[in-house]
């Protein structure tokens, strides 16, 4: 365990380009969910609010909710298109 992992030399440069070719649009919830959360949406998202507000294109939903943090305090990703940044 570990050996083979910890052998594959990983690259920020290449994890970098392979993310740009991968990038995706973001939008946010302009309106809170019941507990409070400004969801965060990726395209296409069957759950995509009709009130929303673009944040950009982020390789990751992760950088898609600091973008949301900054103009919302509570930020949570969509349980369904950024469920990697979905918390409980
Ligand atoms: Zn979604």
């Amino acid at each position: 365990m570990g050996k083979l992992t910890s052998s594959i030399p990983r690259s920020p440069l290449n994890s970098l380009l392979l993310h740009a070719l991968d990038m995706d649009h973001y939008f946010v919830n302009t309106h809170a969910q019941p507990n409070g959360d400004h969801e965060v949406h990726k395209v296409g998202c069957y759950y995509m609010p009709s009130d929303r507000k673009y944040l950009g294109q982020f390789p990751t939903c992760a950088g898609a909710v600091l973008e949301a943090r900054k103009h919302y305090a509570q930020v949570n990703g969509c349980k369904h298109c950024a469920k990697d940044c979905h918390t409980q």
